[in-house]
């Protein structure tokens, strides 16, 4: 078969029949880049996920509800957990219980910034001076720590020609990021000498070991009171991510800042946190099934040949994988959802694709729209897939690559 433009473009195929990359020219190349802009339709076979705004703004009501009704930094790190940050700037910009967004990466602050949100965005990562600048006159709260930033942030006040709002980032025992709360008083009352910062916050992490949070919050605490002492506002004091909202009320503060929880997940154990707040999972993750095909006994399923079918077995295979951040470990024995019943994932989870045991009947058909994640039944929880998978719930949402199409319900 001639591979000419038209067909190459046109047949998934053209590679297969005894195409080399090498046949390719340069200029075919070229012309097949210039193809007309490809349309996102919701019929299509590869993966998509689609966003609930409603659950995702009851997540915030239960949330805000279980934190005291404190106000809500919304975290959105990661591209918003995997499910795209703008997505969820616009689904819960409005809601009163929320005061603002937070990520780590200056990009990703600036990029918010330009979304249209109209609550404050507040970067908790490392910046040079350039970006402090850049994200300084976005108006985008910063997150200091370390003896170098008065200076910096002096002289990018004294550009801008106004102060620049902070929150101090305190070390309490996690050991990651924000200055060691014993080296953090004298380190405050200088940053309280200069006219050019506005301390509006302070806050800190908690390691999520439920007896060293208690002695952690009790360094915070601390600490607050020896500046007031000396005069020195702290701000608005915040710590609770998810997992202490649920698990240590003491410490909502002035402000919580959950993340993993308002996108429906349990940050550590659903069977203690559903009974406390119920989540409600906010997306789906979709596929439609593009091949079924009928094994025969001894017949093996994929890379490895994990599984051998012991009987004539029907299989189908899903156009997802783990570079689309599907878990290559859903082998273990996770599941999905086609139309009313559960299959479960079999042989290998591949860069692309992931195959399925159907049975001994042929009970779904190419097109079948299958759902990996998601509301529709317990066993596509998040939650229930990090658990029969054996890795973190985090990475059932984190790890979904950014590429995947969103659409909003
Ligand atoms: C990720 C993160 C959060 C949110 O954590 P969840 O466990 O997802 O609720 C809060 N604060 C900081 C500093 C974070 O890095």
């Amino acid at each position: 078969m001639k591979i000419t433009r038209r067909n190459f473009i046109g047949t998934g195929s053209a590679l297969a029949v005894g195409t080399t990359l090498a046949t390719l020219s340069n200029r075919s190349i070229a012309k097949v880049k210039s193809v007309t802009k490809h349309q996102i339709t919701k019929d299509r076979f590869d993966p998509w996920i689609e966003l609930i705004p409603e659950s995702m703004r009851y997540n915030v009501r239960i949330l805000h509800g279980l934190a005291a009704k404190r106000p809500i930094m919304v975290v959105v790190k990661n591209n918003g957990y995997g499910l795209g940050q703008d997505n969820i700037a616009k689904i819960l910009g409005n809601m009163p219980e929320v005061a603002g967004f937070a990520a780590v990466k200056t990009e990703a602050c600036l990029s918010l910034h330009e979304s249209a949100v109209s609550k404050p965005v507040l970067h908790m990562g490392m910046a040079t001076d350039q970006d402090f600048y850049d994200l300084a006159a976005n108006n985008i709260q910063l997150s200091i720590y370390g003896n170098k930033i008065r200076w910096v942030l002096d002289s990018i006040s004294k550009k801008l020609g106004r102060s620049i709002a902070v929150h101090q980032y305190i070390d309490t025992g996690m050991s990651r990021m924000g200055i060691p709360y014993q080296k953090a008083l004298p380190w405050m009352m200088d940053i309280a000498e200069s006219e050019y910062i506005d301390v509006i916050g302070s806050f800190m992490g908690f390691t999520e070991d439920e007896e060293y949070d208690r002695e952690q919050l009790r360094r915070f605490t601390e600490l607050n009171n020896l500046a007031n002492a000396k005069g020195i506002n702290m701000g608005k004091l915040h710590a609770a991510s998810s997992h202490a909202i649920y698990h240590f009320t003491d410490a909502a503060l002035d402000m919580v800042r959950p993340g993993i929880a308002i996108y429906g997940a349990y940050p550590a154990n659903p069977d203690t946190e559903k009974p406390l707040g119920e989540l409600k999972v906010t997306y789906r993750l979709k596929a439609r099934i593009v091949r079924v095909e009928q094994l025969r006994v001894g017949d093996t399923v994929s890379y490895g040949r994990n599984y051998t079918a012991e009987k004539p077995t029907w299989i189908a295979t899903l156009p997802i994988g783990h570079s689309d951040g599907y878990p290559r470990n859903a082998v273990k024995g996770v599941k999905v959802f086609v139309g009313n019943k559960l299959y479960p994932v079999i042989g290998a989870v591949s860069a692309s694709h992931s195959i399925l045991e159907i049975g001994e009947e042929p009970t779904v058909k190419i097109g079948d729209v299958v759902t990996l994640v998601g509301p529709d039944h317990e066993e596509i929880h998040p939650n229930y897939i990090s658990k029969v998978a054996g890795i973190s719930v985090y990475d059932i949402l984190m790890h979904l690559s950014s590429k995947l199409p969103k659409i909003i319900i």
